[in-house]
Parts: structure tokens; sequence; C-alpha cells
């Protein structure tokens, strides 16, 4: 890619995440909150190298992809300075590959896959950081533990050594109106204090907001937003 396209690409992109922080520190404004408490993951998937490049130049940090084999090719390809943070659903084979790159997993959907990264993170003698995705929509295309689930099967993954669980995470529904994001948020920070209290543990992180609901995310509590098209749009 030519200079100066990748100097257009800088400029754009570090526009968008400029007009992103921005919003996100008025909502946390508007919430009381610290701005320093939420972490703005740039979702980079489908997005090549040299977006993730201009990303890191503008100053981003924390990268989100939602496929392994993605993740850990363009992590190779792309300046240093990334932290990976893998959002999607993670099958049991390719654990020890995400692991080689992502300091994150944010789509622990299933008991049998946090056991699956408690050895395999305990084999290399390292820490992996969590959330655990709870499907609070109900709706039977979404991964994630049922909020019933997640309740009786956290104790166990609190007792994994090898996995810090920072707090929950969920995707809302498609909806036109950003708003219709608001009560399962709500409903997924209600269920981050109570697994919390049941089990006489710390959990202070929420994985929620994308693109369109990040501010109402942040306004019932997010930690960590996760946003794409906003920051890179459908070209970049
Ligand atoms: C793609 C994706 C996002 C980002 O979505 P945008 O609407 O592009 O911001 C966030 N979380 C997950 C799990 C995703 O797969």
């Amino acid at each position: 890619m030519a200079d100066d396209n990748q100097d257009f690409l800088i400029e754009e992109i570090s526009s968008r995440l400029g007009e992103i922080r921005g919003r996100l520190a008025e909502a946390c404004r508007r919430s009381g909150r610290p701005v320093g408490e939420v972490t703005l993951v740039a979702v980079s998937k489908t997005h090549p190298p040299p977006c993730v490049d201009a990303a890191i130049l503008a100053g981003q940090v924390d990268f989100g992809e939602n496929r392994v084999q993605e993740m850990v090719e363009k992590a190779g390809l792309v300046r240093a300075g990334a932290c990976w943070h893998l959002i999607g659903h993670l099958q049991s084979n390719k654990v020890r590959k995400a692991l080689t790159v992502a300091d994150w997993i944010h789509g622990v959907d299933r008991i049998e896959i946090a056991r699956d990264l408690e050895r395999v993170a305990g084999e290399e003698g390292r820490t992996v950081k969590i959330f655990l995705e709870v499907n609070v929509s109900g709706e039977a295309t979404k991964f994630g533990f049922s909020p019933e689930r997640v309740i009786r099967e956290a104790t166990e993954i609190f007792g994994m050594r090898h996995l810090d669980v920072a707090g929950l995470m969920t995707m809302a529904p498609l909806a036109a109106e950003a708003e219709a994001s608001r009560k399962y948020f709500v409903r997924l920070r209600e269920l981050r204090d109570q697994v919390g209290r049941e089990a006489g543990v710390r959990l202070p992180g929420l994985s929620m907001g994308m693109s369109n609901d990040y501010e109402i995310a942040v306004e019932e509590g997010a930690t960590h937003v996760r946003v794409g098209s906003a920051i890179f749009g459908t070209r970049c």
C-alpha cells in the first residue's frame, strides 16, 4: 500500500477513535464513572493488517477478533504493541493456538471450554483473563451460558487457578434502536453482581456494547466495549 494511502488511513481511523473516545468519556461523566474504567476493544475482524497498524499508530492498544486463525495470522503481521482479545466462540481444538496470541478470552460460553483453557494455561504456566459469556436474551442462535447455568457453574470456574475471571460478557439482540439493548445490559450487570455475591468473589468486569450501543453499555456499567464498524467502517 502506498504511503499516502496509509497516511489517509491513519488520519481516518485516528479521527474515528477520537470521536468514540470522546463519546465514551461523555457516557462515563453522565454516569459518574471514571473514564479510565472503560477499555475500548477495537474489533478488527475482516479488516486487513494495515487497518490495525493505522489504529496502533493512532494509539489504540486493544484489538478484538472472533476467529482464532485470523487473529493469529493478523497478530503476526502487524506492528508491535497490540493486546489481543478473542471475542468469538472458541472450539476445544483451537485453545492452544488461541493462547499463542490472546491475552483475553471473552467468549467462554460453557464449562468444558473453561476446563480446556485451565489445562492448557496450566501446562504453559500462565494465567488467562476471561469473561463468561451469557445468553441473556435467550435467543436460540446465540452462544453463552444461560443465566441459571452461569450461577450454578461459576464456582467451579472461580476455582481454576490459571483463569482470572474478569466478569461477564454478552451480546444484545440486533435492534434498530440502541435503547433496546439497555435491558440486556442491566440484566447482565445484575447477574454479575449476583454471581459475585454468591461465590464471594470480586467480579468487576462487564464486556458489553458494540458500535450501535456502546454508550448505553457504559451507562449500565460496561468495563469493556467491543467496537468494530464505528472504527474501521465497512471497507477499511
Ligand atoms: C463483530 C463483533 C463486535 C463488533 O461489532 P460492530 O457492530 O462492528 O461494532 C463485537 N462483539 C462481537 C462478539 C463481535 O463478533
